[in-house]
């Protein structure tokens, strides 16, 4: 029985994303999902207090989604979307153009977070080119994380990520994280770097993700943005994380008042159902492609490029996230996330406890260096998983990143099992 259970059959054909499979413990098989609990093969319920790795946004399996990606299957699955083009992609772009911040006007579909990103830099380098400018430096924060191909690791931050390909990795200028303290040595930073040459900077707004949740003092990062933006460098807000609520607001950049120039979306997009990616970007970048020097065509573009079961479950998930239950179902986690926060500011063992919207995050002091690789992880790892929560640390960076449709009790039960570890 037990021989050929899922989790047995896996660990002899699987490899699994960012695990060493020497050491790793056999994965738990997961048949389903409902609300924000997802099934083992024995029904043991697991509450995702991560969301799957922050995609899910609205629960597993939710019906209405299931409904319309039904309907959807029956219609059109795909089709290639140069020279044609159907509903779902249309809707979507027209729909996301409504609420996104700043001036977007074109929606580039693509299919994950790591590719809306290289579609951003490549638009961005471009737009330079395509206007006879030479502009080839780029921006990106010490830290960051963009994704896992090439150009999206070169404008991640160096780490063990990273380190096999250092490299094979494009040059870029890395900025500190901005505080009430470094701003004006950050100006002075780009200044004398040669604003004039820089292309363009990438940053997740608000918050840092995997670099360990770390966020911004938001005056300090506006006036950063702002000064780039003085000096027509061009935004990229990677808000594959950050969008669709989890900060708080329906995107990280409506905290600042700078406009991007430019927006990356994936994970929540779909409220967490399929792969998809999008980049948009304003009036002024689009206009530069067009040109009757074919020279100047974006050339970029992928198989499944605006896929319309994922685009339609995309507008499946905006139909539940603009609904007003979904708002204040956010305010309620952060508010039960803020009584936790005051309760986390007593205990000893930990430090830097901290709140973005539904997002709550602190660490773990150890003894041994802080980071991703530091073996706490591990043990924090098997800790949850033994209680039934998944709740994956980030070296001893512990952080509760829940779907919002997460309860009030299942939310006790996080917060009771990181209680029981701290004692
Ligand atoms: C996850 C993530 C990416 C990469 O997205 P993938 O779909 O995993 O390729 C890019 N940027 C940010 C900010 C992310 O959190």
């Amino acid at each position: 029985m037990l021989k050929d259970n899922l989790s047995s059959r896996d660990l002899s054909v699987i490899w699994h994303p960012y695990t060493q499979m020497q050491t790793a413990p056999a994965p738990i098989g997961i048949v389903r999902g409902e609300g924000a609990c997802l099934y083992d093969e024995d029904n043991n319920s697991y509450i995702d207090a991560t969301s799957s790795w922050w995609v899910n946004i609205h629960g597993h399996a939710h019906p209405y989604m299931a409904q319309q990606l039904a309907a959807q299957a029956m219609e059109l699955q795909h089709c290639i979307f140069a020279g044609y083009t159907h509903p779902p992609a249309v809707n979507l772009a027209e729909r996301l153009l409504q609420i996104l911040p700043g001036e977007q006007s074109r929606v580039f579909y693509s299919d994950n977070g790591s590719t809306a990103v290289e579609v951003a830099l490549k638009m961005a380098l471009q737009y330079w080119d395509n206007k006879g400018q030479r502009r080839h430096k780029i921006m990106a924060f010490k830290n960051a994380y963009h994704g896992d191909t090439f150009g999206a690791m070169s404008v991640s931050g160096r780490s063990v990520f990273t380190r096999v390909f250092d490299d094979f990795l494009f040059e870029v200028h890395f900025l500190d994280v901005p505080t009430p303290e470094n701003t004006d040595h950050l100006i002075q930073e780009i200044a004398a770097l040669g604003p004039d040459q820089v292309a363009a900077f990438i940053f997740e707004p608000l918050l840092q993700g995997s670099g360990g949740m770390v966020m911004y003092d938001i005056p300090s990062f506006d006036r950063l943005l702002q000064y780039c933006a003085g000096n027509d460098i061009l935004l990229i807000a990677d808000e594959v994380m950050t969008g669709f609520g989890r900060t708080g607001k329906n995107f990280a950049m409506e905290y600042v008042t700078t406009a991007p120039d430019m927006i990356c979306l994936s994970k929540g997009l779909t409220g967490g159902s399929m792969a998809l990616g999008v980049t948009t970007c304003t009036a002024t970048i689009y206009d530069a492609f067009l040109s009757t020097d074919k020279l100047k065509t974006l050339f970029h573009g992928h198989s499944f490029t605006a896929n319309p079961l994922a685009c339609t479950m995309a507008l499946a998930s905006l139909d539940l996230f603009l609904h007003p239950d979904c708002a204040a179902n956010r305010q309620r986690i952060h508010e039960r996330h803020l009584r936790f926060l005051e309760e986390l500011q007593q205990l000893p063992g930990i430090k830097n406890p901290r709140l973005l919207g539904t997002i709550l995050a602190f660490e773990i002091i150890t003894t041994n260096a802080d980071g991703y690789t530091n073996s706490l992880a591990d043990h924090l790892h098997r800790f949850f998983r033994e209680k039934r929560v998944m709740l994956r640390p980030l070296g001893n960076t512990l952080y509760i990143l829940p779907p919002y449709c997460i309860t009030d009790t299942q939310l006790d039960t996080v917060y009771g099992s990181i209680r029981e570890l701290l004692k």
